[in-house]
Formats: structure tokens, C-alpha cells, sequence
């Protein structure tokens, strides 16, 4: 049998991806190694309208909300589990020149819709040591993305669709029509690999700037709540009183390891915000496939044309990766440009 895609990397990219073309009766098949500290697996997958110490509206949000709404909805109806968790986020405001900032968004029209009119602490009101002042986004949501990744790869498994092994890019042969690799035939190849294409011998070129991040799950006692807060530190509401928490950028050392200077400054910052000691229950560590613009890396390579990227989600995964992979597909399937926003044809200069 000759496929039509053969994706590397079952990340968030690489899943989305693959149901959009599965959806359009294409023959996929996935190549992943199952690193258990993916970013697609430690992060929280929240969907944020307004981000940003200065309070700014994300990039293209207003179409990426629906079509993150859509595809992740459409997952948990073929999979048959939750994916999508609304949850308005408290917005922190820490001095009054924040909150000239936040005035500011609050009369923009066009952000108006992601801002609650009365904000309310909710539960936090019992922990929060005294604030200046705070606001509350709505229309806000986390995807959930490590239970969706684990059941999407129990369904290609059962359709014999993965392959469980370390891409070796010195394996793929590939002609004017078809790709090979190590016997597996497909009319073309997608490289999703998060972070490690700085690896990968196509794109390698490309200017990723990839951003180790941490995150530590914890619980509080007595303490549950259904909103996210992102005060000094986030607490990411994610069932059975378990809270998300985490961030960070290490630009260096690249790899899964966490550190004790990432928790000891967690604890602390904790500690002047809530009245409550955390019990930590995880804390874990992955790099981002973040890039030089923060824009997506997506398109064909200059010289090769059954061969493409799909990758470059940075720190916005969870929202970018539906509206981007419909792009990418519209574009395979029925030729449509590729933007010139996330297209790699930006950085042919880089390639020559
Ligand atoms: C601490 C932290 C918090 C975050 N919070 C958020 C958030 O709240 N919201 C949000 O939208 N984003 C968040 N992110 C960013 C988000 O994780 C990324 O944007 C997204 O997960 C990237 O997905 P990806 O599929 O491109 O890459 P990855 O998740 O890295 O997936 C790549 C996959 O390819 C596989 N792979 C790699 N090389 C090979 C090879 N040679 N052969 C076979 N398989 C291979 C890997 O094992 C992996 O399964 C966060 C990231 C971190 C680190």
C-alpha cells in the first residue's frame, strides 16, 4: 500500500494534523518515539484570548478560537472523550500602570467580547493574599492535550497506522513522486517533530529559538476551583484538585531535566501570592519548538517537493495547530497559497 501522508512526530501538530487529513479520506501514517516529556504532554493547553504583561489581544485569536473549538470537539466525538475544559482566566493587576493597561483593552471593542463586565475571585478569595486589582477573561478554555494525544495513538494503533521507533532521516529515500522509508511507501512526508527538527536534515535551516519550560503539578488543601488564575504564577484547575502550574524559558540548556532554581523561585512566588502551602505532585520539564518572529514554520522544502514542515507552534500549540493545519490542508488537497505569515518560503534566504 502507498499512503498519502507519512507524518513524523505525534504531537499536538502531528494529531491535528493527521485527523484533518483523515477527515479529507487520506491514507496517513504516523512515525512518533513517544518521548513520555513531549511539550505537547507537560503543557497546560490553555487558550488565551488576551495575553501578555501588557494585556494585548493574540494573534488572529478570533479565528482560531473557533476553529480550535471545532477540531477539538470533533476529537472528543471520534475518541469519545473530553478535551475541551472552558474555564474563564483571573487576570492579575498588579500596579496602576497595569491597569492603565488593562483600561486600555477593556475599551477596545474588538476584545470586549473575551472580558467579564463584573470579575470575581471565585474560591480564590479564600487564598489570595491582597491584590490591587484584577479582571476576568471569558471565552478562555484548556485543551487536553496529554489525554488526547494518548488516545489518539490508541486509535492509529488499533487502524495499524503507527509506527513506534526514532525517525533516521538517512533512511528516507524519496523521487520526484514517492517517498520510502524502510519500506513503507507514501506519495509524501510531513515533518512534525516539535523542537528536535533543529535535528532533522530538511529543515534544520530554519531559525528555531527552542524554549525549555517546566511545570509542576500540585494540589493545596481544601482548595478547589473551576477558573484559571494567572497572577505571579499560574494555577491551572485540572480536575480532582490537582492545579497546573508553570512557564520559564531556559534558551541553553535544551533537554527534559527540571531544576531547583525553577522550583525554589515557584515556591516563593507561591508563597507571596497565596496563603496556602502547595503539595507538589509532578514537576516536569520539556523544550518548546518556539522560532525567530513567533510564527509558524509551515510549507514545502525549497528543493524537494513531496517533502514538507508543519511545526513551529512555540508557546500557542494548543490554539494555533487547528486553524494552521486547516490551512496546510486546504493547501495540499486544493492548492490554495500558503500565507505568507507562516510560510518557510520567508527564510529562503536562510536555505541558499
Ligand atoms: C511548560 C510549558 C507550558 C506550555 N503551556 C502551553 C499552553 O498553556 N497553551 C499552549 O497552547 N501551548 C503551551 N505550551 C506550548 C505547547 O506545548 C507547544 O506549542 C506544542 O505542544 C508543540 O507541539 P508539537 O506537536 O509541535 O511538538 P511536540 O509536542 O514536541 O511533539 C513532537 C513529537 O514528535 C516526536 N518526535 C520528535 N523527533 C522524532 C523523531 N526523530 N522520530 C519520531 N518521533 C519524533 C516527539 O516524541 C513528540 O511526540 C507549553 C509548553 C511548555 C513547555
Amino acid at each position: 500500500m502507498t499512503f498519502d501522508y507519512l507524518i513524523v512526530g505525534q504531537g499536538i501538530a502531528g494529531t491535528v494534523l493527521t485527523f484533518k487529513l483523515m477527515q479529507e479520506n487520506k491514507s496517513v501514517c504516523v512515525i512518533d518515539n513517544h518521548h513520555h516529556l513531549s511539550s505537547s504532554k507537560i503543557a497546560a493547553g490553555i487558550v488565551n484570548p488576551i495575553t501578555g504583561r501588557k494585556y494585548v489581544k493574540s494573534w488572529m485569536i478570533d479565528d482560531l478560537i473557533p476553529e480550535s473549538r471545532e477540531t477539538y470537539f470533533a476529537l472528543e466525538k471520534l475518541l469519545d472523550i473530553k478535551v475541551i475544559h472552558d474555564a474563564n482566566i483571573i487576570r492579575t493587576i498588579p500596579n496602576r500602570e497595569a491597569q492603565l493597561n488593562w483600561e486600555r483593552i477593556e475599551l477596545d471593542d474588538s476584545a470586549t467580547k473575551y472580558i467579564v463586565d463584573k470579575p470575581s475571585l471565585g474560591n480564590y478569595n479564600s487564598i489570595l493574599k491582597p491584590l490591587f486589582d484584577f479582571g476576568e477573561l471569558t471565552k478562555s478554555f484548556r485543551v487536553d492535550m496529554k489525554n488526547l494525544l494518548a488516545s489518539f495513538r490508541d486509535y492509529l494503533e488499533k487502524d495499524k497506522r503507527l509506527i513506534l521507533e526514532k525517525f533516521d532521516y538517512n533512511k528516507l529515500i524519496f523521487d520526484e513522486s514517492l517517498i520510502e522509508y524502510k519500506g513503507i511507501k507514501a506519495n509524501n512526508i510531513i515533518f512534525s517533530e516539535g523542537f528536535h527538527a533543529t535535528q532533522n536534515p530538511f529543515f534544520n535551516y530554519l531559525p528555531f529559538q527552542p524554549a525549555k519550560g517546566e511545570a509542576i503539578i500540585f494540589t493545596l488543601d481544601n482548595f478547589h476551583a473551576d477558573k484559571i488564575l494567572r497572577h505571579k504564577q499560574f494555577m491551572v484547575p485540572f480536575g480532582n484538585g490537582e492545579f497546573w502550574s508553570g512557564g520559564g524559558y531556559e534558551w541553553k540548556q535544551l533537554d527534559d531535566t527540571t531544576t531547583i532554581k525553577f522550583k525554589d523561585n515557584w515556591l516563593t512566588q507561591m508563597s507571596d501570592m497565596i496563603n496556602s502551602k502547595p503539595t507538589i505532585i509532578e514537576h516536569k520539564a520539556a523544550v518548546r519548538p518556539a522560532v525567530k518572529g513567533r510564527r509558524p514554520l509551515i510549507g514545502n522544502h525549497p528543493r524537494i517537493k513531496n517533502v514538507y514542515i508543519f511545526n513551529g507552534m512555540g508557546t500557542k500549540g494548543a490554539s494555533l495547530v487547528p486553524y494552521w493545519a486547516k490551512h496546510l490542508v486546504s493547501h495540499l488537497l486544493r492548492g490554495e497559497n500558503i500565507s505568507d505569515e507562516v510560510s518557510i518560503s520567508r527564510f529562503l534566504s536562510y536555505y541558499e
